[in-house]
């Protein structure tokens, strides 16, 4: 395989980017090798810089459901852009988007639009900080809410991927507001309400763990969730940037009966273009400006190219429901193929999968938390990635994230997957 446009691009891009990158797991740190530079997209497939083509796994990190260049997206994009990119006040397309939203996520009484999950979940956290009056908040080893300074405490993905789990630049005083709690722990989380119950205003949690490695939760976990903060006046925020929209039309919160007090959403919502969300109950939304005194603006935030993109996604999986049949049929194919595969290499391995989101952790298992997702043996993960990408297949870069299923995913695509995996260990 040719990658001396790559590594050229690369060269030149650590000149002028730290790591030569706009955000971290993109530099392949962690499996080494040259990142792909990818200028072209179409389905389930991607073309990098020296006109390689590999199967897409990555789907820009999760919102591209339907695959890369969609055409109802891309043509969406291109009428509104035709009209005006950015003005700085109200749009039509932020009301049907608000809407589209709302008829899957009954639970969005009021949202509010953001430009990245980073920015919904940190003003989720400061809504429900302003509602309740209080300066605790709980989240959850391993669980990743973006890189706002008190969601930085022992986050997934990124942070575990390069043996950091908090930042540099992060005040102690800050960070020591944060809770640190154990995933799919009821009882743990029984003692945390225990000793911190009355200063908690919020426990923020991802659905299904996607940036330790997908890990399902257990129903026990979700309902010690709802009711611990019910019974100590905390809000319970559910962290749907990663699940929402494709783990059910109304991700995790349909899919497993959740009852969130706010909900964020990004990825999908934003079909590929910078958008998120917060929102939720009606009377806690009120806190934000300019109704209430929680202050939280954005200059781009709801603008018509971003809102446009995602409604455009939102209503093509609106008329196709079937979409999440195929999603989960594909998953189901993959995951099982991939097993065989290993299973016949004598390669331990355990792998999750929620839908079409899918983790292959190279440890007997069973993972049911960051503890034993970190038993995963990056070696042979890194053996895995390459063969896959040697045999044209883009794998998300780090042993610690979700590998994702689109719309596009087909038969040919699983053959070549398939084809590459049994190579790894041959
Ligand atoms: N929350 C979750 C669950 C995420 O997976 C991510 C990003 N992967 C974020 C928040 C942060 O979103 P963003 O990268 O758009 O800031």
């Amino acid at each position: 395989m040719r990658t001396s446009e790559n590594e050229r691009l690369f060269q030149a891009a650590r000149a002028l980017l730290p790591g030569g990158v706009s955000s971290p797991v993109r530099a392949f740190g962690s499996v080494g090798g040259t990142p792909r530079f990818l200028v072209r997209g179409r389905g389930s497939r991607v073309w990098d810089a020296d006109g390689n083509e590999y199967v897409d796994y990555v789907g820009s990190w999760g919102p591209l459901i339907l695959g890369h260049a969609h055409p109802e997206v891309v043509r969406a994009v291109q009428e509104t852009a035709a009209a005006g990119l950015s003005f700085g006040a109200p749009h039509p397309l932020e009301v049907a988007l608000a809407e589209a939203a709302r008829r899957v996520y009954p639970v969005l009484e009021r949202l509010r639009f953001v430009n990245s999950g980073t920015e919904a979940t940190m003003s989720a956290l400061r809504v429900a900080r302003g509602f309740t009056g209080r300066d605790h908040v709980l989240k959850f080893r391993g669980n990743y809410h973006g890189h706002a300074d008190g969601l930085l405490v022992e986050a997934g993905s990124g942070a575990l991927t390069f043996g950091r789990p908090s930042s540099a630049g992060v005040p102690e005083a800050y960070a020591g507001l944060t809770l640190v709690g154990s995933y799919n722990d009821p009882e743990a989380l029984e003692a945390i309400f225990a000793e911190h119950g009355e200063r908690i205003a919020a426990v923020i949690f991802e659905p299904v763990v996607g940036n330790a490695g997908v890990i399902p939760p257990r129903p026990d976990f979700l309902a010690a969730l709802r009711r611990l903060t019910r019974e100590y006046g905390a809000l319970l925020v559910a962290d749907e940037v990663m699940t929402g929209f494709r783990l059910a039309p109304g991700g995790a919160t349909e899919r497993y009966g959740l009852e969130p007090d706010l909900v964020t959403l990004g990825k999908i919502l934003g079909g590929g273009l910078p958008a998120a969300a917060y929102g939720g109950r009606a009377e806690v939304m009120a806190q934000v400006a300019p109704e209430g005194p929680v202050y939280q603006a954005g200059t781009l935030s709801g603008n018509p190219l971003a809102m446009a993109a995602g409604l455009a996604t939102l209503q093509a999986l609106e008329r196709e429901p079937e979409i999440y049949d195929r999603l989960e049929a594909y998953g189901a194919r993959l995951q099982e193929g991939l097993a065989a595969a290993l299973t016949a290499a004598g390669v331990p391995h355990t792998i999750n999968r929620v839908g079409s989101m899918l983790t292959v952790f190279f440890t007997e298992g069973p993972v049911s938390g960051f503890e034993t997702a970190s038993k995963t043996d990056t070696a042979a993960f890194r053996r895995f990635f390459h063969a896959l990408l040697e045999g044209g297949v883009y794998w998300p870069p780090s042993a610690y994230e979700a590998a994702f299923v689109s719309a596009a995913h087909g038969d040919e695509d699983l053959e070549r997957t398939l084809a590459a995996a049994r190579r790894a260990f041959a």
